[in-house]
């Protein structure tokens, strides 16, 4: 039996969760947005210092409701990358004050493979995972005793890719909510360039081609917004299910941010419905689990503190954070 608090800072959320045999305790975040312009690393780390402590007792005060107190934490895992270096330095102090008040054990957790683990939750078993948040963009699965990356973007995320459209045409962060609101009422189907390389795709590409498109006048905001999202998620549809082809694995799973939107899933299902070569299950976690968020820290936290990947409180200077740390990097050592 362990107790786990997940510590998740790696961009705009600061988040905790508890988590407790497999079972989510708690999962509380704040997450910083901004009327306009995007996500400024400095200014977001600030939002993670000043929102840390509301963050943390409200994620114990509703583990209190199922007997969890501070003393029965058993390890604090934190999110040591990749990410925006400023906020994975407030996560990460905040972690290891922690450790040392409490004297328990750090556990430093990938952020994308925790992504993907959670999706346990779901009852996924050895999935294939399209990613895709604001700064990442990957395919990844499990083979040969690794997470291993079988495509992903060459430049941006596609999370950013759409906040960068939103702000072009005049909407904060994040826009992807607003795009997928917009592309409701979208009508004409506008042809954009479409970028599959393998299993990567390239974004910068159409991100000119509909700043252009804006600025013309031309175009309906409405149908830019629903053009930009067919292309772009057949584009994640085509790679994962080229990952799926080649792996022969028979789950696909969604995470990040950008997997709220029901068109993408929509999408998703009906490729995985209508494979040729035999049908595919989908999941897609509840979107308090598919964000980022503390609780899938703690949730592969406590898979790591069970097969004794940990560090004493006594060496904390041994860990530090990792801001471009790559899921191929890590060893997988928890699934031996
Ligand atoms: P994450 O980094 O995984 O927390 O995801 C954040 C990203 O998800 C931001 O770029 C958001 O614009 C994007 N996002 C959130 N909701 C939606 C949505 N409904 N449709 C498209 N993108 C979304
Ligand atoms: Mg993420």
């Amino acid at each position: 039996m362990a107790v786990v608090i997940g510590i998740e800072s790696t961009a705009h959320t600061f988040g905790i969760g508890i988590v407790k045999n497999r079972k989510v305790i708690s999962n509380i975040k704040r997450t910083y947005a901004t009327e306009t312009g995007g996500i400024i690393p400095s200014e977001a780390a600030k939002h993670h210092f000043h929102n840390k402590h509301e963050v943390y007792f409200e994620a114990l005060d509703k583990a209190s409701e199922a007997g969890i107190t501070e003393d029965k934490i058993d390890a604090i895992a934190f999110s040591q990358g990749p990410g925006l270096a400023p906020c994975l330095l407030e996560g990460m102090r905040f972690a290891k004050e922690l450790a040392l008040r409490l004297k328990k054990p750090l556990i430093p957790v990938n952020h994308c493979i925790a992504h993907l683990e959670i999706g346990e939750i779901e009852k996924a078993k050895d999935p294939v995972m399209l990613y895709v948040s604001g700064a990442n963009t990957q395919i990844i699965a499990y083979a040969a005793g690794k997470y291993r990356v079988f495509g992903e973007t060459l430049d941006i995320g596609v999370g950013n890719f759409i906040d960068s459209f939103a702000r072009y045409a005049g909407i904060g962060f994040p826009g992807g909510p607003a795009i997928e609101k917009f592309a409701k009422s979208g009508k004409k189907y506008i042809e954009l360039p479409y970028t599959v390389k393998g299993m990567d795709i390239s974004l910068s590409g159409i991100l000119t081609n509909l700043k252009n498109k804006i600025e013309s006048g031309n175009y309906s905001l409405y149908d830019l917004s629903y053009s930009l999202q067919e292309t772009v998620f057949a584009m994640l549809v085509e790679t994962a299910e080229r990952a799926l082809a080649h792996t022969g694995k028979k789950e696909l799973l969604l995470g990040g941010g950008v997997a709220c939107n029901s068109r993408l899933q929509e999408m998703c299902k009906i490729m995985c419905k209508n494979r040729v070569t035999g049908k595919v299950k989908f999941f897609c976690p509840p979107k308090e689990l598919l964000v980022d968020n503390g609780a899938m820290i703690a949730f592969l936290g406590e898979k790591m503190f069970k097969a004794g990947i940990k560090f004493s409180y006594k060496e904390l200077n041994k860990v530090d954070i990792l801001p471009r740390q790559r899921t191929d990097d890590v060893e997988v050592l928890w699934k031996k």
